[in-house]
């Protein structure tokens, strides 16, 4: 089988049988985790059906708080060398350029930064590739056979397996659908190169409520120019149908603004679609055992929040739950909830599924109220590029008398 690396390595590796924390999922929740915990020199045991992280459309930019939640972390060295910076984005609303934010963003492929985190895992926690056949869990020692047959026993079970749902029913989580097909994110590579865009960066917001779209965001990716389209449909439309056969002809209709600095968007590659409902869950709150990042709550694209829950999760556990929890004998449920009933924790999920109800509403309600949040947050937007334009032309040099 080939590693990530394409170096030939054992199908299956087996983990210690006796952990302090069995991982299961080695998505970027689970392997962070791991490669934390196995630096401080806990026994861990990180399982995943998958030796390579298939490329998959997921998280693809990150801002710089979420790059220094990474080094706090220990993982800067790891991450830094799988993203792109960028230092500045020019921001269009109104069919107009509105602003350059000058802030550092991240952008990345979701496989390759999974697998070169994997592979930067410390050489005493290595990846077991296996599928959970059984599992149980209690407040004294969690067991979990592989499909294989081999056994890991750990002190602590955490659930890392993100969308999948196979772990966690087994141990009777219970995924509740807050907002079923809440929103829909399209990924492609633009036919222009980073060194062919006149800008670094782009985001543009959508002028008509009516194209249901919340934002274009075109970024390097190496050297790439990648495009992440978020908006609020669903993937048996006819609009959808319409998109993923002609791409360029839909984006050159809804945001001509940004046509010529996106190579007139001429599409390379495919186009992904992926659909993304808002979930939480019920009856997690059980000894032995602890579900994180997309395993615990899904939270929207659009507002970029999955990956602020990832690291605070894995922060939390690392810098305070996990040492104190196997510093004292059992791992009874009071223990677990209090990760859950963390306040940092609570409202960073909480911030993340109000962003992405928020998003939504103010893209596409068209009660009275939204109309006039629109209207008021336009209309000041208005005023400060009127208000530019004016304090623009005093600037200018007045023409001297000839
Ligand atoms: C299209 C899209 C765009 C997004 N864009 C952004 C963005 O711009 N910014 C942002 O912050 N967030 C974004 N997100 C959210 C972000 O990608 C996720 O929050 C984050 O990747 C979750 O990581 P995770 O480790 O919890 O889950 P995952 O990365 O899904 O990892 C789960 C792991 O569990 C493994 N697994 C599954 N089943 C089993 C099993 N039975 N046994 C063992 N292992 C198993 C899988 O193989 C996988 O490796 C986006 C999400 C989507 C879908």
């Amino acid at each position: 089988m080939n590693t990530a690396q394409g170096h030939e390595t054992p199908a299956f590796q087996a983990g210690p049988a006796e952990v302090d924390v069995a991982i299961v999922g080695a998505g970027l929740a689970g392997t962070s985790l791991a490669t934390v915990l196995g630096k401080a020199g806990r026994k861990v045991a990180l399982i995943d059906p998958h030796l390579v992280h298939h490329e998959e459309f997921r998280a693809e930019k990150i801002g710089m708080h979420e790059m220094q939640a990474f080094e706090k972390l220990g993982l800067g060295p790891a991450v830094r060398p799988l993203v792109t910076p960028v230092t500045g984005t020019h921001v269009f609303r109104l069919g107009q350029l509105f602003e350059r934010e000058r802030k550092w963003e991240f952008g990345f492929s979701y496989g390759a930064l999974v697998n070169g985190m994997r592979q930067a895992l410390p050489a005493q926690v290595p990846l077991t590739v296996g599928k959970v056949a059984e599992v149980s869990t209690g407040p004294d020692r969690q067991r979990l056979v592989l499909a294989g047959g081999a056994v890991i026993e750990a002190r602590l079970l955490v659930v890392a397996t993100g969308y999948s749902e196979a772990v966690r029913r087994a141990i009777g989580m219970e995924r509740v659908e807050e907002s079923k097909a809440h929103s829909m994110s399209i990924g492609f590579d633009l036919a222009i190169t980073p060194r062919e865009s006149p800008y670094p960066a782009i985001i543009c917001y959508a002028r008509n409520p009516a194209h249901r779209i919340a934002y274009l965001s075109v970024f390097p990716i190496c050297n790439r120019m990648r495009a992440n389209l978020f908006l609020y449909r669903t993937v048996a439309e006819e609009w959808t149908r319409a998109f993923r056969e002609n791409p360029q002809a839909v984006l050159c209709e809804v945001m001509p603004e940004v046509a010529a600095q996106c190579g007139n968007f001429a599409v390379a590659g495919p186009v992904e679609v992926r659909q993304v409902s808002l979930t939480t869950t019920r009856a997690h709150r059980r000894a032995g055992v602890v579900a994180i990042g997309d395993a615990f709550w899904t939270t929207c694209p659009t507002p970029g929040v999955g990956i602020n829950r990832v690291v605070t999760d894995v922060d939390r556990l690392v810098s305070t739950y996990i040492p104190a929890w196997l510093s004292t004998p059992g791992m009874g449920a009071e223990k677990i909830c209090a990760f859950y009933d963390d306040p940092v924790k609570v409202a960073t999920d909480t911030a993340g599924m109000r962003s992405s109800i928020y998003a939504k509403r103010i893209t596409t309600e068209t009660g009275l109220e939204w109309r006039l949040r629109r209207l008021r947050n336009n209309t000041a937007r208005q005023l400060m590029i009127l208000g530019r334009k004016i304090s623009r032309r005093k600037e200018l040099p007045t023409p001297s008398a000839a």
